[in-house]
């Protein structure tokens, strides 16, 4: 038997008990070690295992939609209207219960603490709690199995999967709050205003309803699958303008991640990020207070190392030159006897053997030649011709010897071939290799004083 769905454990609670916790090594693995998981949903056990409330309130919108929208006919007053009450209904999830309630990414009024409780009530997503609840876990336990939408399940379970079957908790019964807000308001709206009570039931209500449920529910498929990572690649969550425009401007889901508390999810003013807009808005008119916003510079680092990481990905798939410390040292007299068996050329330090390139040589063959067993440092830099940093790159990729006290590395810039003067290395690399070089001490000098 396949599994349908994974084991979910539980979480442990994100509350001030956690003070008492023990301190452990690693708290995913302890949670995963100290909790009692479910047993597999399995097709044997599917129909036990599923949450019927979750299966009804994912599978009735569509029938509904679809059926309601095949008998009835759209004016456009509807499906304006429609448009605007999925942005009401969707800014109560995004700008209330995920950027407000889940992160506290700022301070809302009373005013507004109601007014997107109710307009989020109407995108019927459940208790504000326990989609908090839900939501920090994703944050605190990503990709793994303590994660409620764990995007490793792949992209259905963590879009809708997660739903169908038993939560932790029990979510509660449709409110009459989620009734009214998801049909009963639209469909008076629609009725009062242009006498369409059954478009505004149809079309504002249960294809609108439909549209916010799946815009929200690709928070955790889509922005954990499309795009890029631009601040951390350490999980899943991507970047993707795509995904912003399907959620309300959520789909900044790598840079949420890596800064949560922020109440952006896209950086730029410009960026496609309406619910950002919305809160903004609010702060001008007093309705918001404290907007959260992470230290840019601290932002551009996460961005830099990303980059970096792309960059040293470049300089690894490239071949380059040999090092000094791995090439033989050869005395005068040894060069020049070589220089009978085969083409060589002395080069600030290096010995180059240039067998491969007499005749690609674009100055002419006899050039190259003239200087065999000779030291063409002065000719190959300006003294008879001015060589390219590219011309410099290749010839040290045919570097087969060091002259014995020919060169002072790091001292003399024509040593190192200009693609290598700057190169990105890890910090272990640094401490290793250079580190008589690199490391200081301020013994030499006396006391040394932190800055
Ligand atoms: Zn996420
Ligand atoms: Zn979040």
């Amino acid at each position: 038997m396949s599994s349908v769905y994974p084991r979910q454990a539980t979480p442990p609670l994100n509350t001030a008990a956690s003070v008492d916790l023990p301190e452990v090594e690693n708290y995913v693995s302890h949670a995963l070690k100290t909790t009692k998981p479910l047993p597999p949903v399995r097709w044997d056990n599917l129909i036990s295992e599923l949450n019927w409330i979750g299966v009804f309130v994912i599978t009735l919108p569509p029938v509904v939609s679809i059926v309601g929208a095949y008998h009835t006919r759209l004016r456009w007053e509807t499906a304006l209207f429609s448009v605007f009450y999925y942005f009401f209904t969707g800014l109560g999830v995004t700008a209330g219960y995920h950027r407000l309630w889940a992160h506290r990414s700022y301070n809302a009024g009373r005013f507004l603490q109601y007014f997107l409780a109710i307009a989020g009530a109407g995108a019927v997503q459940g208790p504000i709690k326990w989609w908090s609840r839900g939501h920090r876990a994703h944050h605190r336990y990503t990709d793994t199995e303590l994660d409620p939408y764990n995007a490793q399940e792949g992209f259905w379970y963590s879009h809708m999967g997660w739903m169908l079957v038993k939560p932790r908790r029990k979510p509660a019964l449709p409110a009459p709050l989620l009734l009214t807000m998801s049909f009963v308001v639209p469909t008076l709206i629609a009725w009062l205003g242009w006498g369409d009570a059954r478009g505004g039931y149809v079309y504002a209500g249960f294809v609108r309803l439909c549209f916010v449920q799946h815009s929200t529910f690709c928070v955790n498929s889509l922005a954990h699958w499309l795009g890029a990572s631009p601040f951390d690649d350490k999980h899943t969550p991507r970047d993707h303008l795509v995904t912003a425009l399907c959620t309300l401007g959520e789909g900044y889901h790598n840079f949420h991640h890596q800064f949560p508390m922020d109440y952006r999810n896209a950086i730029k003013w410009y960026q496609y990020d309406p619910t950002k807009w919305f809160i903004w808005v609010c702060q001008k008119l007093g309705l918001a207070t404290h907007l959260k916003v992470f230290p840019d510079n601290e932002v551009r680092k996460g961005q830099l190392t990303m980059q970096l990481k792309r960059l040293r990905e470049t300089q690894e798939s490239l071949a380059w030159p040999s090092d000094s410390n791995d090439l033989p040292v050869i005395s005068w007299d040894s060069y020049i006897e070589q220089c009978a068996q085969r083409p060589l050329i002395l080069i600030s330090g290096f010995i180059h053997d240039v067998a491969s390139f007499i005749d690609e040589h674009p100055g002419g063959a006899h050039w190259i030649v003239k200087y065999i067993g000779k030291d063409a440092t002065t000719a190959f830099f300006g003294g008879v011709y001015d060589h390219s940093n590219a011309a410099h790159n290749l010839l040290a990729m045919k570097r087969v010897g060091v002259l014995h006290g020919g060169i002072r590395l790091a001292v003399d810039d024509k040593a190192v071939p200009p693609a290598q003067r700057l190169k990105i290395a890890r910090y272990a690399e640094l401490s290793s290799s250079n580190a008589s070089s690199t490391a200081y001490s301020d013994h030499d000098e006396g006391e040394g004083l932190l800055g």
